[in-house]
């Protein structure tokens, strides 16, 4: 028995390998088709960072919140949604956001982040895989979002179908350092796990 399951799981780590490039072609192809996936596990990272203009709205985690500076985009910038699209392509390694939504395409300019996010589950989901968990952490000297994150955990789970209790955002200053703290911009990490359909 013990020699069985260790052959199963050498297996899957052999059949991981052996997709390797298949994963590359289908990254280098397009979208959500990937029947080569073995049933394991995939986690993801994602980052992005977008730069603060007066005037525009913010728009984070699927909402509008209350701030006298927004993010410069061709999108809305939705800068967590952004990140949590990067870290699910990431796990399946099928590329990464401007890939697949091109900030150079009139299709996108202006368009809502939770429609790219969308797009991008779908693409998870045609991978026969779904969302585990996703931690998320908001670097942003102002506004507090606190009082946002209820919301915005709402949001983000009713798109990718889980309970809100599957998404954790999280924030932090950067104790007024970097173009974060002088109010200039915002950064987002998110890690996601993605799970195989059974
Ligand atoms: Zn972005």
């Amino acid at each position: 028995m013990i020699k069985t399951d260790q052959a199963d799981r050498l297996g899957s780590v052999c059949s991981l390998r052996g997709t390797q490039q298949q994963q590359r072609n289908n990254a280098d192809s397009g979208p959500g088709e990937r029947p080569d996936l073995p049933s394991l596990p995939r986690v993801g990272n994602g980052y992005d960072v977008h730069a603060f203009a007066v005037g525009l709205p913010f728009i984070l985690g699927g909402i509008k919140l209350d701030h006298t500076k927004g993010c410069i985009a061709h999108s809305d910038g939705d800068c967590l949604i952004h990140a949590l699209c990067d870290a699910m392509l990431g796990a399946l390694a099928l590329g990464d956001i401007g890939f697949h939504f091109p900030d150079t395409s009139e299709e996108f300019r202006g368009i809502d982040s939770k429609i790219l996010l969308e797009r991008t589950y779908a693409m998870v989901r045609k991978a026969r895989y779904r969302l585990g968990n996703a931690d998320c952490t908001v670097c942003l000297q102002a506004p507090r979002i606190a009082k946002y994150i209820p919301r915005m955990k709402e949001v983000l789970a009713g798109i990718l179908d889980v309970a809100p209790e599957c998404i954790s955002i999280k924030a932090t200053t950067t104790e007024h350092l970097g173009f974060v703290g002088r109010e200039e911009g915002i950064a987002v990490y998110a890690t996601v796990l993605l799970w195989p359909e059974v």
